[in-house]
């Protein structure tokens, strides 16, 4: 069986550090278990345009795994090429780079390592808080320069306690922010999401949730984004949205770039609607140079915490992913049962609520 893998370079990296599982050079670590099993293995980077290795070796092979972090495109168009392709496995979380609706059409698998990395992206967004809301990016960066003027960075400069700080999504990862936040002392947490958390997991971290969108961000000091990328919530940031958020508040997007609206968010920055932006998702992967989120700024020229797209791809969760992707690979070779959370797409059927109200 032709099993393709695309996963991005680790070049030295990978080669110095081998806990760098999700990297071409060590291949999630399966390259001698398939090959005992007598499964070929292709692995690549090369994902883009006709003549990719992507779109070459995926009209023969059965089984594709993809990560987030450097998203192979199973478009439609793709997946009519695919004459063989039986199961989609998401090294990681969120499968919106592949055509889900499509994989239904085409009775193609879709499944994720749930949970693999949820601790690591909650993490990584509390983090992205407190960097906005302490102002500390410009502040790291005038050490740098040689500089010392602590005014100019204390002006802009807050505290988190105090603070409404609301998730748009509150399941795996958005309900672990507000676990974390819980001892921060914000003024009060809430959540955005159209399935409602049991009473005594509300209770536990004492949040609200907000029904109406525009409501919810009004009430916001810090917004932070733990939602799937789909119909439902490509493009909800947008010029429109971002006019009910509270003026100068902070926003984090962790889920998906496109979620945000590109232009919207830069213009927000700049007129200083949002005081700050970061996230480690960008609408389109690897970023291009030139991507305005790049250098997009506030007016007192901070309020950008953008990263490349790493929070759920910690060592200690790419031990996770590496695991959980041969663990649905061994089920599917044995024909055994998958955990049904790990299941985003069945065969000709959706499996989970998480992307979307259908
Ligand atoms: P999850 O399925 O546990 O939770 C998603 C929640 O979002 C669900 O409660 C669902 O009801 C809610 N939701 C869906 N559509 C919504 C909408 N329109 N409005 C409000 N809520 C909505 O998923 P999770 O494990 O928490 O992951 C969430 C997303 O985070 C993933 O789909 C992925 O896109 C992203 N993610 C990013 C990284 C990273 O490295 N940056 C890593 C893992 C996951």
């Amino acid at each position: 069986m032709k099993v393709l893998a695309i996963l991005y370079n680790g070049f030295k990296s990978a080669v110095q550090e081998p806990r760098l599982l999700g990297t071409v050079e060590n291949k999630l670590g399966l390259d001698k278990w398939l090959a005992s099993r007598g499964h070929e293995l292709i692995v690549s980077s090369d994902k883009e345009g006709p003549n990719s290795d992507f779109q070459k070796h995926i009209a023969d092979a059965e089984v594709l795994i993809t990560t987030p972090f450097h998203p192979g495109y199973l478009t439609r168009e793709v997946m009519e090429k695919a004459k063989n392709l039986k199961i989609c496995v998401t090294a990681g979380v969120g499968s919106d780079h592949i055509d889900l609706n499509a994989a239904v059409d085409h009775k193609i698998q879709v499944l994720e390592v749930t949970g693999s990395n949820v601790v690591s992206v909650a993490e990584h967004v509390v983090m992205d808080i407190l960097a906005l809301v302490r102002n500390f990016v410009p502040a790291h960066e005038m050490i740098e320069r040689g500089d010392w003027q602590v005014s100019d960075i204390a002006r802009n400069a807050y505290d988190l306690e105090g603070k409404v700080v609301g998730t748009i999504g509150a399941g795996r990862i958005g309900y672990r922010v507000l676990q974390r936040l819980v001892p921060f002392d914000c003024k009060e947490l809430l959540y955005y999401d159209y399935t409602q958390l049991p009473a005594e997991r509300e209770q536990a971290v004492k949040a609200r949730r907000v029904e109406d969108i525009e409501q919810f961000v009004s009430e916001c000091d810090v917004v932070t984004v733990n939602a799937p990328l789909h119909e439902g919530t490509r493009g909800l940031i947008n010029e429109k949205l971002l006019s009910k958020f509270k003026p100068g508040a902070w926003l984090v997007n962790t889920a998906r770039g496109a979620i945000c609206d590109q232009d919207a968010v830069v213009a927000a920055l700049k007129s200083g609607q949002l005081r700050g932006y970061a996230g480690d998702v960008w609408n389109v992967q690897p970023a291009p140079k030139d991507h305005p989120w790049r250098t997009m700024k506030n007016p007192l020229g901070g309020g950008n915490g953008m990263t490349p797209h790493y929070s759920g791809t910690t060592l200690d969760a790419q031990a996770r992913y590496a695991a959980g992707t041969k663990k649905i690979l061994e089920n599917y070779f044995d024909g055994k049962e998958q955990n049904p959370a790990d299941v985003i797409v069945g065969i000709g059927a959706w499996a989970t609520k998480a992307y979307g109200q259908r």
